[in-house]
Parts: C-alpha cells; sequence; structure tokens
C-alpha cells in the first residue's frame, strides 16, 4: 500500500474516506445502468447525496477501525513504555516496581495477529520479569557475600540466601580444610556432620559437578512436627580456578524447580570467588598473627590478647597471671654454634614452653630470646608453680648440633593481677620484667615472684 503521509491511520482515513468518494461519484452511473432515468440518477442533488453516503461509511469504518485495532495497540503501547521504564529504573537503581499481570500483561481477546501479538507481548514480559527477578536475587546474594570476610558468617549469610532463593528447606555449606570437609555452615538438617562423609558429596567434589539425590537415606531434615526425608536433595561442589573448597548441599521436601536449580549455578560461581577470598584473608590473618619462626603469636598480636584478657579480668574480677621468659647467656649460644643453631634452640624452647601450658594460655615471642605467657585465671602461686616446671623441662632438655647436645636454662620473672593491683596490662609486663631482670641478677636458671 502506498504511504500518504506518516500516521498509518492517517493513510487509512485517506484511503476510506477517498475509497467512500469514489463509491459515491460511481453509485448514480451505476443506478443509471440499473434503469434508473438519468434526470433522476445523474443530477448534482443525487451525486451530493452518494458521495455524502461513501465519506459517511469511509468516516464509520475509520471509527471502528480506531476501536477495535487502534484501542489494542494503544494498550501494547501504554504496557511496553511501563516495562521500559521500569527496566530503565532498575538498571539504574536496583529497584523497579513488581510487574503484576494487571500492570504489565494485555489481554488476549483475538485469534489472529492481534491475539499472536499480544500472547507474544505476554510471554516476553514474562521472560523479563523471570531475567528481573534472577538478576535481583544474583545483585542480593552478591552484596551479602561481598560484604563478610569471616568464612564462619559469610557461609550462614550465604546458606540462608541459598535456602530463600532455592525455597529448600534445609541446607548445608561444607568446606575443605587441610584435605578434610567441615561443616561451614548447616541449618535444618539433623546429623550436618555425616555430610562431611557422604559419598554423594564426595562424588560431586570428585566430578566436579552437580549431584541430585532422590530420596536420600542418609540427609534427613528437621521438620515442624518431625523429621521426614526429603524429596530432592542437590549437592553442588564449589571451585575456585579448579580448586575444591568445599560443596553446597540443599533438600528439598517437594523437588526443586528448574528455573531454582538454574539460578544456584549462577550463584555457585559467586559463592566459590567469595570463599576464596575469606580463606585468603582467613590465612593472611593468621599469618599475622604469627612469628615466623616459631610459629607462636607475634608481640603485636599477643600484647592485643593481653590488653584483652587484663579487661576481661578487670570486669570479671578474675585473676591474670603474667610470666616473662628469657634465655640464659643466648649469645653464646649464636656465638658456639651458629646463628641457625641457635634458631633451633628457640624453636626449642619456645615448644617446650608450649606443651607445658593449657589450652586458654598465651605464649608470644616478646623480643629476641624472650618469651611473654598470658595466663588466665592463675595467680602468683600457680604461675610460680608453671614457670618452675617450665623451668626444669628446659633444663633437663637438649637440642642436638651434629654430635654436639646444646644445653640451656631459662630465666622466668613472675607477676599477677589483681594480687599486684596493677592499673594497666603494661604495668603487669614491667613488673614481670623487673622480676626477670632480678632473677638475672641472682644467678640465673631461676624463677622470681614480683
Ligand atoms: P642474658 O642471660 O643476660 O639474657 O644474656 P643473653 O646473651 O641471652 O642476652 P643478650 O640480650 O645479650 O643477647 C640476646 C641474643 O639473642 C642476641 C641476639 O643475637 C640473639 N637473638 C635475638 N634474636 C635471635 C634470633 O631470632 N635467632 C638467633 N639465633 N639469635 C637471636
Ligand atoms: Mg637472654
Ligand atoms: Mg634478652
Amino acid at each position: 500500500m502506498i504511504r500518504l503521509t506518516r500516521k498509518v491511520f492517517t493513510d487509512l482515513a485517506i484511503w476510506m474516506i477517498g475509497l467512500g468518494l469514489v463509491m459515491g461519484l460511481v453509485f448514480p452511473f451505476f443506478v443509471g445502468m440499473m434503469g434508473v432515468p438519468a434526470e433522476l440518477a445523474l443530477t448534482p442533488w443525487f451525486f451530493a447525496a452518494t458521495m455524502t453516503a461513501g465519506c459517511m461509511v469511509g468516516g464509520a469504518n475509520i471509527w471502528l477501525t480506531k476501536s477495535v485495532v487502534g484501542i489494542r495497540l494503544r494498550t501494547l503501547a501504554d504496557r511496553m513504555r511501563f516495562v521500559e521504564t521500569n527496566l530503565r529504573t532498575f538498571a539504574q537503581t536496583g529497584n523497579a516496581e513488581k510487574c503484576t499481570v494487571d500492570a504489565c500483561h494485555v489481554d488476549v481477546d483475538s485469534e489472529d495477529e492481534i491475539g499472536e501479538s499480544a500472547k507474544a507481548f505476554n510471554y516476553l514480559v514474562e521472560s523479563l520479569a523471570y531475567s528481573h527477578r534472577t538478576d535481583a536475587a544474583v545483585r542480593s546474594f552478591t552484596e551479602v557475600l561481598s560484604s563478610h570476610l569471616e568464612l564462619d558468617v559469610l557461609s550462614s549469610k550465604a546458606l540462608e540466601q541459598l535456602l530463600e532463593h532455592s525455597e529448600a528447606a534445609a541446607g548445608a555449606i561444607l568446606i575443605t580444610e587441610e584435605g578434610e570437609l567441615k561443616i561451614a555452615s548447616s541449618q535444618g538438617i539433623r546429623t550436618p556432620d555425616s555430610l562431611c562423609k557422604s559419598d554423594h558429596v564426595r562424588r560431586a567434589i570428585q566430578t566436579a559437578s552437580r549431584v541430585t539425590v532422590n530420596l536420600p537415606q542418609d540427609v534427613t531434615v528437621e521438620g515442624i512436627l518431625t523429621n521426614f526425608r526429603p524429596r530432592e536433595v542437590l549437592v553442588d561442589p564449589v571451585f575456585y580456578k579448579e580448586v575444591p573448597l568445599g560443596a553446597i548441599v540443599l533438600a528439598s521436601g517437594a523437588g526443586f524447580k528448574d528455573d531454582a536449580k538454574s539460578r544456584l549455578d549462577l550463584f555457585r560461581h559467586g559463592l566459590a570467588l567469595a570463599f576464596n577470598n575469606a580463606l585468603t584473608h582467613d590465612r593472611l590473618q593468621t599469618l599475622a598473627a604469627l612469628d615466623p619462626l616459631t610459629g607462636i603469636y607475634n608481640r603485636r598480636f599477643g600484647m592485643a590478647r593481653l590488653h584483652e584478657e587484663f579487661g576481661r579480668a578487670i570486669r570479671m574480677t578474675g585473676t591474670l597471671g603474667v610470666m616473662m621468659l628469657d634465655i640464659d647467656h643466648f649469645k653464646k649460644v649464636n656465638d658456639t654454634y651458629g646463628h641457625l643453631a641457635g634458631d633451633r634452640v628457640l624453636v626449642h624452647v619456645a615448644k617446650t614452653t608450649r606443651a607445658a601450658l593449657r589450652e586458654g594460655d598465651v605464649l608470644m615471642r616478646y623480643g629476641g630470646e624472650e618469651f611473654l605467657v598470658i595466663l588466665p585465671a592463675a595467680s602468683k602461686a600457680n604461675s610460680h608453680d608453671l614457670g618452675e616446671r617450665i623451668r626444669r623441662m628446659v633444663e633437663d632438655s637438649s637440642v642436638a648440633e651434629g654430635d654436639q647436645m646444646i644445653c640451656v636454662t631459662i630465666s622466668i620473672g613472675i607477676t599477677s593481677f589483681p594480687e599486684l593491683a596493677a592499673a594497666s596490662d603494661q604495668e603487669l609486663v614491667k613488673r614481670a620484667d623487673e622480676a626477670l631482670y632480678s632473677a638475672k641478677e641472682s644467678g640465673r636458671n631461676r624463677v622470681i615472684v614480683g
């Protein structure tokens, strides 16, 4: 059809009115051929009447087209604009109005091209809404992951999100630590520890692909009224650059929907990256706290621990012992056997001291060949007994250097809060150091309480 203007409906109107006029013009000749006398049919009045009728039919057609087709196209255009604005807002702010059926869909009320267009539009909106929901879920998941670096917090937050977005009833996140699988977080699984030995989990990690288990024997979910066996369990391995970091286990009472499964695939990549960051952070934190030679805490980290323990002793009106150790004539060891042998002696004294301590005690390398021990809940008498034991253990032991045995002794200075009414942790350290000085002055290889 030849285009007359830039508007399809205006073109249509021109064609319809034009056609009406032509019909009006032809009609008098037609009725003449049908036998109506020319003096009646071919009069200006009759021409005017038929052309007016032709125009009116054309006008009626325009109105009908506008109200049948035009109105539907208008609704379609309005909905498209709404969806488009929504997408734009979402892209800019991450928020958008909910695209409900009422707001976004168009009615499918005809079985022709118009109905087909309406159907196609509705499918398109559905697909957009689905990818929008996925995008929003991935955004919120990534946000949660990137705001936590501690592995335990990260795992429990990530699990919460995974359960929410997959509609799983229960789940767990497992982490590989020194070749062993450990539960980092679990929710609703009755015996999560058994997952660490599960063949399904092992298979998922070995094959680096998802394992789906229907009605598993070895997973029980804690229900509200009773425990139950889930209908479907998904085991997803988590890899970062081909290194296995762990696995996600999710259990569903009713089975997982396809879109939940594909969403989990998207989450898995983000989770791997976040876990890798958290594990690296963990390792760096540990490295930053340790003395590289002896493997015990360094002075910076150890003194921060002392500060904490002193604060706790004050709050809980508890006792806190502090012990300062120094190797006697260590310079001579270095001079006689060399620096490397001296290093081994340092490691040996650290190990011997560590072996004599309890779980909550803190041992740090305070200086070159000086160590400081924090003894929560230890009085002066307790600390003295322990100091004596360590002193004897060091005295009775030795370090082999070729065919020679290096023997060293240590001097120890001790004090304890609140027997010493120290106002600060530094004051405690100062008093222990003074006691150590007295031990050195009075002949070394002894324990002095200050
Ligand atoms: P005292 O009985 O009075 O404590 O005598 P000392 O020789 O142990 O004390 P001094 O402070 O004079 O010497 C400490 C020596 O410890 C000096 C230093 O070379 C050595 N030292 C410090 N750090 C290290 C280390 O990491 N490795 C080795 N091998 N030696 C170290
Ligand atoms: Mg010394
Ligand atoms: Mg010293």
